[in-house]
């Protein structure tokens, strides 16, 4: 029998391990993380290379996530916004589709963009609107099908298919063939046409980090990996045993279906290459994607929203390709070439990040919310139990939190 540590032992400082020990904190419970990297933020942290901030993979903060407001945002984050939109470009050059109250001209590109004739435009307007205009709970609610399904049942096809759903949702789900839920893909939509997008002005682990520093010193321990769980216990490498009232177990979700035994979810990998180029090829905030099917999923000049990315005048530029390789860089650069309009010699390779189990899948037809509560003194949290984002890593962990609370 090992000396009881805590009310309860969290596995994990990701975002769900945060948040199940926040709210555990708040109602009055003694609570020890265990983390085995040496920061909090799991799959949301940034690095500093050669002075640039480097995310672990292009990602962003979406200011609508309905458990994002709940926590709060931290004050001191300076959320730095992308236009709501996107920038296409085809043989007559550039679009761009954004928000008219941020972009006035964002208007005009609605009309010009490649968008297909004025019916296949009115069936996107119309799939968009009803996305957007739906109750939060609607999303969650009614049988769900795969997005490809759900844009077939709107007659949506062709070219605002081609040419601007899948290559703007490819870089959010992660997967170009739109299996994805079409409850999660409309959330996502929502919470874009509604939220502001952005980055903390220092990098994405600018919010893990605040988080963490909202619970008592000493809650979290770095450097602790954990080994196996048992309903109370949990053993640390190294050999040394610690019991408590619970455990939750808020690994990544490879690592926690280990540990628990549970079926592990297939996992989307993706690879963002990062370059500082010494004149941006926009100044506009805003994520261009490629609309012809081209191996980036998108490409975002990062130092247009959030300056201090880069730690001198040249611009810092994040771009994405599905899979946990990069590709070649003659293919890489001629894609850039091609979707910016500019010729990439001088852009230099800064960093490449590889996140080969970055978001795992959650195809149509799947329950939004899984079970946390899988044994008496043992729960789990994560993305893999919600949705594959923050807003599902948040809301997990506050589950798992509520659930030990509620005593099931
Ligand atoms: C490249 C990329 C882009 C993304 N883009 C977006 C986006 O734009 N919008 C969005 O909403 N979401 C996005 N996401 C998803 C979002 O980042 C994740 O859903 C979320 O961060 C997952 O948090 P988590 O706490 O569930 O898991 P994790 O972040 O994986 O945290 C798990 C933690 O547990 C620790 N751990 C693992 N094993 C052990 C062990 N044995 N013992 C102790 N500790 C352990 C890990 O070190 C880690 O800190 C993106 C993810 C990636 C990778």
């Amino acid at each position: 029998m090992t000396a009881r540590e805590a009310d309860v032992i969290v596995v994990g400082a990701g975002l769900a391990g945060l948040a199940t020990a926040l709210r555990l904190v708040a109602a009055g419970r003694s609570v020890q993380v265990l983390e085995a990297s040496d920061a909090p933020g799991g799959r949301m942290r940034s690095d500093h290379v050669d002075g640039f901030t480097i995310d672990r993979g292009f990602q962003v903060l979406n200011t609508a996530y309905p458990e994002l407001q709940r926590i709060g945002m931290p004050p001191g984050l300076d959320l730095r916004a992308f236009l709501r939109g996107a920038l296409l470009r085809d043989a007559d050059g550039p679009h761009l589709v954004a928000d008219p109250r941020q972009a006035p001209s964002g208007a005009v590109g609605l009309l010009t963009a490649p968008l297909g004739s004025a019916a296949d435009r009115i069936r996107l307007a119309v799939y968009l609107a009803e996305v957007v205009l739906s109750p939060i709970g609607r999303c969650r609610g009614g049988r769900d099908v795969e997005l490809r399904e759900a844009l077939r049942r709107h007659g949506v096809s062709g070219d605002p298919v081609e040419h601007f759903l899948r290559p703007f949702l490819q870089g959010v789900l992660q997967e170009r063939e739109l299996t994805t839920s079409n409850r999660f893909a409309a959330f996502v939509l929502r919470t874009f046409a509604l939220g502001t997008v952005g980055v903390p002005a220092r990098g994405m682990g600018a919010l893990p980090a605040a988080l963490a520093a909202r619970l008592p010193e000493g809650t979290i321990e770095y450097g602790a990996r954990v080994d196996a769980v048992r309903p109370g216990e949990i053993d640390v490498a190294g050999g040394t045993t610690r019991s408590a009232d619970a455990v939750v177990v808020a690994a990544d979700p490879l690592t926690a279906a280990r540990l628990l035994e549970l079926q592990p979810p297939v996992m989307h990998a993706i690879t963002t290459v990062w370059h500082a180029v010494p004149a941006p090829p926009t100044r506009r905030p805003v994520i261009a994607l490629d609309t012809e099917g081209g191996p980036v999923a998108n490409s975002v000049v990062m130092t247009n929203a959030a300056p201090a990315y880069s730690p001198d005048r040249r611009a810092l530029i994040a771009s994405s390709v599905l899979g946990a390789e990069p590709i070649p860089d003659a293919l890489l650069r001629s894609t850039l070439a091609r979707i910016w309009g500019v010729g990439t010699v001088g852009w230099e390779e800064i960093a490449v990040t590889r996140v080969p189990e970055a978001l795992p899948a959650l195809p149509g037809g799947s329950p939004l919310r899984k079970p946390v509560h899988l044994a008496e003194g043992l729960y789990v949290a994560g993305d893999h139990r919600d949705t594959p984002s923050i807003e599902g890593a948040l809301v997990s962990g506050r589950r798992a939190a509520d659930a030990y609370l509620m005593g099931r």
